[in-house]
């Protein structure tokens, strides 16, 4: 059957091999077939890694090697041949399973269940599960449905693939198979019945994925706020990332909007734009406030209401499959200010406020927009903007630190480092050093101004039309230097 992705089996010709029982106990614990290291070049590109093999109609394996497996063979344990519905000695179809290019799990839902209870009431600490199955699970396939058994402080358990998401999927779509990868996250839940209590569920959010994704900031061009990132991550993402049913176990509640303040050119904007695209895979709609701000008193309030109304119609379309919209709302102070703080009289600001407000209670219902505000002043909000329910969350950033200035000037310099236009002597530590109370728009600007300076040196005044030459133009230290006393 065809995964929900569209993906179906890639698989090389079928061949036939023998079934045979796992080589020892222990490895009954895992989810790997075995074949002899000959045969394991039929499933594996490269020799000795794991590879994949489709085994009888349906069944995706990981396949390694074992010295014992004789040519021809395939070893599978009990688990894998009831599924399989073979037996050893029978002959069974096996081909090359190629995987999918993202066929790392996200996300695993298991269902747990004794196989041989020690004891009633078993508790179970979901960080430290977590930390086993990854190292025990890693690089193997998981498929829905599939049962796997395994042995945890002395007990041996069962476990049933529930659910499965794959890495970069939009939340709540869920996937046939996957493999387990470091950073799979887990999620356990059991039946009344099984007597097994999860302990920690929820701190095996906050101890994995959130640090996995901080490793990430660089990536996204985002200098010293990995902080301030994780706490809106934490905050916000998680009810997005994960599964309803996931989120509704964990406790989560939906939060409808944040507010990042601090002073300009902080990286607020680039953080929320990344923020938007991670949750939901395209540019996040930006509006800014002096633009919404039209002169006419209706407009400005038709202006608020159309911001929303591509939320209201994909939710009304689509029910609980709508997409989630992201709107970031630049320089909300314009348009929010303290109701009754505005001379003109006309109460113009007020009634925006009011429909402002209207529409963010209204996203109660909506469900389906996180709407990211942004401010140098947030002294100048409306109160009731930043009450519980509107934008809740609300996340300083602030001038970088040192390390943060570092990080920054490496961000803004990797493109020309890396195609060695950067000259040896450049000491980022020192120019980090040097830019105290530097932004990092500032400091993007500094890099900026240090390149023009090299490039200068390039162009020949007595004659302009000569080519530039690529290969000699170097922005040095002197040129920093130069940018930083403009
Ligand atoms: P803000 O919204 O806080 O006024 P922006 O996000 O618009 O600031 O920053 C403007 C530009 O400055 C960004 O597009 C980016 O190039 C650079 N910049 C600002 N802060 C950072 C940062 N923390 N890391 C990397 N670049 C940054």
């Amino acid at each position: 059957m065809a995964g929900r992705l569209g993906f179906g089996f890639s698989s090389s010709a079928p061949n036939t091999m023998i079934v045979t029982n796992t080589p020892a106990q222990d490895l009954a614990f895992t989810n790997f077939a075995y074949c002899s290291s000959a045969d394991l070049r039929k499933f594996s590109t490269s020799g000795s890694a794991p590879g994949f093999a489709l085994v009888g109609d349906s069944a995706v394996l990981s396949v390694r090697s074992h010295g014992s497996i004789q040519d021809g063979q395939i070893a599978l344990n009990a688990i894998q041949r009831r599924h399989i519905k073979v037996s050893t000695g029978d002959t069974v179809s096996v081909s090359r399973f190629v995987p999918p290019d993202n066929f790392k799990l996200a996300v695993l839902t298991l269902d747990l269940d004794f196989v041989k209870a020690k004891g009633k009431n078993e508790q179970i600490d979901a960080v430290l599960l977590t930390q086993q199955l990854r190292k025990r699970f890693i690089d193997q396939v998981m498929t829905m449905g599939q049962r796997v058994s395994f042995e945890y402080c002395g007990t041996n358990y069962i476990f049933t693939v529930s659910q499965a998401v794959l890495e970069g999927m939009e939340d709540s779509t869920t996937t046939e198979r996957g493999m387990v990868s470091a950073e799979t996250y887990f999620v356990f839940e059991t039946s009344p019945s099984s007597g097994i209590k999860i302990v920690n569920q929820r701190e095996t959010m906050s101890s994995s994925i959130f640090k996995q994704k901080d490793l990430n900031l660089e990536k996204l061009g985002i200098g010293g706020l990995s902080a301030e990132f994780t706490d809106i991550f934490r905050r916000a993402f998680a009810s997005r990332v994960f599964p309803p049913h996931v989120t509704s176990k964990l406790g989560i509640k939906h939060v409808k909007g944040m507010l990042l303040y601090g002073p300009p050119g902080t990286g607020k904007t680039l953080m929320a734009r990344q923020i938007g695209k991670l949750l939901n895979g395209r540019e996040p709609k930006i509006v800014n406030g002096p633009e919404v701000l039209s002169k006419f008193v209706g407009e400005t309030e038709k202006n608020v209401r159309d911001l929303f109304a591509d939320a209201e119609n994909d939710q009304r379309a689509k029910g609980d499959q709508s997409d989630l919209h992201v709107i970031i709302f630049d320089e909300i102070d314009a348009i929010c200010k303290s109701r009754g703080s505005t001379r003109d009289g006309t109460g113009v600001h007020d009634s925006i406020v009011n429909q402002l407000l209207t529409k963010i209670d209204g996203v109660e219902s909506l469900n389906n927009v996180l709407l990211i505000g942004m401010t140098n002043r947030k002294d100048l909000l409306d109160e009731a903007l930043l009450r519980p329910g509107r934008l809740e969350v609300q996340v300083e950033i602030s001038l970088p630190d040192e390390s943060g200035r570092l990080q920054i000037l490496h961000i803004h310099t990797k493109k020309m480092s890396e195609n060695s236009f950067l000259d040896k002597d450049v000491n980022l530590d020192e120019l980090a050093k040097m830019t105290k109370n530097y932004s990092g728009a500032e400091l993007e600007g500094v890099v900026k101004s240090a390149v023009s300076f090299a490039l200068n040196r390039q162009v020949s005044l007595d004659d302009l039309t000569k080519p530039l030459d690529e290969e000699s133009i170097k922005v040095t230290m002197d040129d920093f230097l130069n940018a930083l006393h403009e």
